[in-house]
Order: C-alpha cells, then structure tokens, then sequence
C-alpha cells in the first residue's frame, strides 16, 4: 500500500431522504478517508414507497454535504462494484444499526467480493441515538404528521414540509 494513494471509499444507498444517521456515517468516513463519493442508487428508485426522485435526493444532499470538500455526491445505476470500480475506490461504506441489518448487508458484501476480488466493505456504527433511525421510518412517520425533526437535517425538515404540507 502505497502512504501516498489517497484512500477513496463509496457510501451507496437510497438516501430517501438523507437522515442523521446517515451524516454520522459520512463523518465517521471521513476520518479514516480522504475522499468519499456517496452513491444514490438508480436501480431502486421504483421501490414501494420511495417519496424523493434521485435529483431531489441529490439536491438535499448536496445542501447537507455541501460544505465538506472531500465529500462528492453522485447517482449511479447498475453494479455497485462497476461504480466503485469507475470511480477509484475499493472501500465500500455501509452503515449497521443493528442484528436486523446484518444479514443483508452480509450477504451484499460476499457477493461483492465474488463480483470484485480486492474490493473491501467497512461497516460502521452510528451514535447511539441514531441505531433506530432509518429513511423509511422518517418518511413513514412523516406522512403521517409526526415530528422528525430529531431525525433529519434543516433543510430536509424543510423540504419534507413542503412535500407533505400535513406535518406543519
Ligand atoms: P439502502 O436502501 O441501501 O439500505 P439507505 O439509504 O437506507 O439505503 O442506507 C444506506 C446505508 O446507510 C446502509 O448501509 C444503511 O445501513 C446505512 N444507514 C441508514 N440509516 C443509518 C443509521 N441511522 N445509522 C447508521 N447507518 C445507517
């Protein structure tokens, strides 16, 4: 390994909409990355009940990770190993919260390995206080008017108000 290649690592995922955990996440990155691309992922964008379309994604995250040079936010479709692949890293972030989320995330990260050899998963933890949270909750919770301010950002707060004019 060579001191002087910058460590790049890829954080995909829905981001519907980018949440606090997420930010954790993205924090915790940066402190052993020089150079993290946070991917929302195309592929899913049909899923049952997804709220953002991938632009409006981007935007909220841009405003959110805007002012963190080292972070680039970017949509990719297709194989996450391709985009890592493409964009020159072979860390893969992913988040795990919880025993819920391991065998999922387990299975994602053997069959990446098939897919790319010397690609490498790094699991991270959030803060405690951000192990329950997810982006379906926050968009569960919501539509239904519950506050969630606790669970996102200024500027998603706003947008969601804007989206569903219930939540006050
Ligand atoms: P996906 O549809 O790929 O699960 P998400 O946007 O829901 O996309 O999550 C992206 C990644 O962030 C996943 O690895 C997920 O486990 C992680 N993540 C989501 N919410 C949190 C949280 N509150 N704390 C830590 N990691 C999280």
């Amino acid at each position: 390994m060579s001191a002087n290649r910058p460590i790049v690592a890829v954080y995909p995922g829905s981001f519907d909409p980018v949440t606090l955990g997420h930010e954790d996440v993205v924090r915790r990155t940066l402190r052993f990355c020089d150079r993290l691309i946070v991917g929302v992922a195309e592929n899913a964008t049909q899923a049952k009940g997804q709220l953002f379309e991938v632009g409006e994604r981007l935007e909220l995250m841009a405003e959110v990770f805007g002012a963190q040079e080292r972070v680039e936010c970017v949509s990719f479709s297709g194989l996450l190993v391709d985009f890592a692949r493409e964009a020159g890293a072979r860390f893969i972030i992913r988040g795990l919260r919880a025993v819920s989320d391991f065998d999922y995330e387990f299975q994602m990260a053997q069959m990446n390995r098939e897919l790319w050899r010397d690609v490498e998963t790094i699991f991270l933890t959030p803060e405690v206080g951000y192990s329950f949270l997810s982006s379906s909750l926050v968009r569960e919770v919501a539509s239904l008017g519950g506050d969630v301010s606790a669970a996102v950002s200024p500027p998603v707060l706003e947008r969601l108000r804007r989206r569903l004019p219930g939540l006050g």
